[in-house]
This record gives C-alpha cells, structure tokens and sequence, in this order.
C-alpha cells in the first residue's frame, strides 16, 4: 500500500477516492468499473431471502490510518450514522503513530449444543457420554466430512447440567456441548448439521429427550484482543494535558466497569465500528452482537467490553477482547457483490486476520468516543457532520447542503426548523 495517494482522503470526491485506492495500490483498475457491478441484482436478492421486494441501501465507506500487527488496512465500514467512520480514522491514527494495534487471536472453536431433558440418571448419562466421547464426536464429523478434510470438525465434548428450577418452573437440563474448529467459516451450518447428525445417539446414550440441537452464539472460544499503548504527548488536545486526558478517559473506562447503565452506551459506541465492518464483510452482525453483549455480561454485571490503564512509564494502556466468530467464506460473503468489494479493499487472507482488523476497529472507535467525551463532548465533532443529514431533511440538495450545513454549526439551535429558515434565506438570496 501506498499511504501517501490517502493523504487528506476525506477532502477528495468521491472519484478522486477511487482513484487514490487504485493509485494506493489498494484496488485495481476494474473497481473503478464496478458500480453497477456492486449492486445486488433482483435475482441475487431474491434467492437470498424469502418474499423478497427491494434493496435497502447503506453507504459503505473507508476508515483509514489502521496499522494492525504491522500491517496497513483501509477498513470497510457500512453504516448510516455520520460521524462514525471520522472517529475511526482519526482514532487510529494517533495509534498508528504509538506502533498500531497489536493483537492476539485465539484458535477458532465455535459451540454446538444439544439440550436434552427427561433424563432417568443423570450421573449415568454423564459416564455414558464421557465413555463414548470417541463415538459421539466420530459421528459428528462424519455428519459434515468436508469440514474434516480442511483440517477442521470436532474436538472436544463437555457436559453441562442446569438444575431443575422451581421458582422458575423450569425443569433440569443435560446439555452437550460439542467443540468444533470451522476453520475458515463462521460455522452456523456445519454445527446445525453436526448437532442433528448427533441427536439421537445422544438420546439413546442417555435415556432423554432432545429438545433442541443448534449452534451457540455465545463463541468464548473465539476470542480476539486487541491492544495499543499511546504515549501522553499524542494525547495532548487544546486545554487539557495529556496526562488529564489520560486520567479521565482511563476513569471514562472505570465508570462504565461499574455502571450498566454508562456500559451500554459504551459498548454501542464500539459497536459502531464493528457492527459497520462485520456488515461490510458479510458476516452475520446479528450473531456477532449477540455474542458480544453476552461477553459483557459474564461477570453476571453487564460491564464495558474495554478497559483502560496507566502503563509503568504513564503511557494509556488500552485493550478489548471479544468473541468474533466471523468467516472468510460462507453465508453471503461469497455472493454479495459489496462483501467481495469489501475483501479486496481490506485486503484479508483469513478469518483471523479479519477477526484481528475487527476487534482493532472497535478499540479505535471507543478510544476516539471516550476522549471527546471527556473533553469538549461528544456534540461537536458529531453535530458537524449531523448538520449535513438535517440540511438533507430540509430539503438541501446540491452545493446547498454544504452551505446549508455550515451555517447550521454557528445557529443557536441545530434542528430542522433551523435547517429550513437556511435553506429558505439561501435559496432566497439566489432568487
Ligand atoms: P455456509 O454453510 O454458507 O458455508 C460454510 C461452507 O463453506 C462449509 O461448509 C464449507 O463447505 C465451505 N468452505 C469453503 N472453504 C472453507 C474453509 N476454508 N473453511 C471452512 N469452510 C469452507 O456458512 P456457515 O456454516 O459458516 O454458516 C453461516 C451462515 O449461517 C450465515 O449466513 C448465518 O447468517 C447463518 N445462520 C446463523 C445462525 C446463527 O448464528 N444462530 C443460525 C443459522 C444460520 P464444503 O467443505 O462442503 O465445501
């Protein structure tokens, strides 16, 4: 990659930006062709989901300055929430100027679960299955053998007993869960058809009923961290020191351990960025936050999925570990056009590199929201570019919504009603 043809990115139109990423050496020429390419066809579409209509668009755009583990990254980010992709970029790049990011991703293992119920003897049925733990994960994989043949399948058994609850109603559970490594994909289908192929063995190792055989989302053996370490002379920002800033955002961090109700807001602002890249890479962000929100809780407190400290030599210690059991291959990636757009501009070779590019977004995302939250506010960088939306809503087209805009960061009220009086004055004045 080529850095200097990204330099003032944000400035270029949007031609301007094509061309630098070809420049970059980031896309090649036929991308520039591809626009209508990049749409979802009807047809495409409507073998995707059932009772298909239309497309719903979002703009998909660059987060630039990402350095992880060494490597540069152009980060595709799908969102409607301006401001977002700003707040990614320029956090990264004063960690890109402390080293970047650097990472850690643990083997991929993603959880398949069978719950049976009815059980005669418990104690019995936990010997049966640990005795044909051999058989049972045998069978397994011979329920989805492709999946072997790259290296992957099932490699483990654990059992897990919930306790009848009588408050609850709810009676006692025997559940299985099978440990499988997906290699490359996310893994949802080859898990389902592994837990089926399993059922009924199950059952009749351990005398119960099946009630269901599925996935789990909760991937805690798909973890990914990420981490920077950013020198307090890169923190410094007009009044406030760098150490100030150091100390606020690292209590910033502190308060969202301890309150749910500041974890949420917290956590949502990381999710912006990973909720847009998962969405740009195909991947299924539903399972991802789901997984990600139960990650925050297994402390039995819903808590901020970050954490902040003070390094030895006073440097910000920053880390974020989460499960992100995403593919390379599998569900929509390799068929929606805008998912392969998005590979090529990132550039990854495997599900744990993008795994490392993620969790790498959310750091930088949150590192950027917590430091304007503790100084100027969260308002002004994000009302800019809000500005632009409310002078859209008002009926702006054109070089209007720029001037319209502008003019709506110095008003005394930023909304709607401000936004139409601009838009009528200008409008006026051009009569
Ligand atoms: P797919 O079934 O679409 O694709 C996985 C397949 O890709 C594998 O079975 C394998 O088939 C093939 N493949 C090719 N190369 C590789 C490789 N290197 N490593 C691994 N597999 C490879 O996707 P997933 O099983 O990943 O499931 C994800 C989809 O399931 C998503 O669309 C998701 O939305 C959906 N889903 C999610 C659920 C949930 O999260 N709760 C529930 C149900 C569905 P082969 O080896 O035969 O070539």
């Amino acid at each position: 990659m080529d850095k200097a043809y990204l330099d003032k990115f944000y400035k270029k139109s949007l031609t301007e930006r094509m061309d630098a990423l070809v420049d970059a050496n980031i896309l090649s020429s036929d991308d520039l062709l591809l626009n209508e390419g990049l749409l979802l066809s009807d047809e495409l579409a409507d073998n995707m989901i059932e009772n298909y209509l239309i497309t719903y668009q979002l703009p998909l755009g660059a987060a630039l300055n990402f350095l992880v583990d060494g490597k540069d990254y152009v980060v595709p980010m799908a969102i409607e929430e301006p401001s977002v992709i700003a707040a990614a970029s320029s956090g990264a790049k004063i960690i890109a100027q402390a080293g970047g990011f650097k990472t850690t991703i643990s083997e991929r293992i993603m959880i398949g679960q069978v719950a049976l119920k009815n059980i005669p003897d418990i104690s019995l049925a936990k010997s049966n299955l640990t005795n044909h733990k051999k058989d049972i994960l045998k069978k397994a994989n011979a329920a989805h053998p492709s999946i072997v043949n790259r290296g992957g399948g099932a490699k483990d058994l654990s059992i897990r007993v919930i306790e009848q609850d009588e408050e609850a109603a709810t009676p006692e559970f025997l559940i299985v869960h099978i440990h499988i490594a997906t290699m490359e994909a996310m893994g949802a289908n080859i898990i389902n058809t592994m837990m089926e192929g399993i059922t009924g063995y199950l059952e009749t190792l351990t005398g119960g009923t099946a009630l269901m055989s599925i996935l789990s989302n909760y991937a805690t053996e798909c973890l990914a961290t990420a981490t920077c370490q950013i020198p307090v002379h890169l923190l410094k920002r007009n009044d406030f020191s760098g150490e100030d800033i150091r100390d606020r955002l690292i209590e910033a961090g502190q308060l969202a351990y301890v309150d749910p109700y500041r974890a949420v807001t917290h956590n949502k602002g990381i999710m912006n960025g990973i909720d847009a890249i998962v969405l740009a890479s195909g991947n299924d962000w539903r399972a991802i936050s789901a997984g990600v929100h139960a990650y925050a809780s297994r402390s039995g407190q819903y808590r901020a999925l970050s954490s902040w400290r003070k390094a030895e030599n006073g440097d910000l210690i920053g880390d974020l570990t989460l499960p992100l059991p995403v593919g390379s291959v599998g569900g929509s990636i390799s068929i929606h056009p805008a998912a392969q757009f998005s590979k090529r501009l990132l550039g990854y070779q495997s599900a744990k590199e993008l795994e490392a590019v993620i969790v790498s977004v959310g750091l930088a995302q949150n590192f950027s929201a917590l430091k304007a939250l503790v100084t100027e506010g969260i308002q002004k960088g994000h009302m800019g570019l809000q500005a632009r939306s409310l002078a859209i809503s008002a009926g702006a087209t054109g070089k209007a919504i720029e001037q319209v805009s502008e003019q709506l960061k110095y008003a005394k009220n930023m909304n709607l009603a401000t936004a139409k009086e601009l838009l009528q004055e200008i409008l006026s004045l051009e009569e």
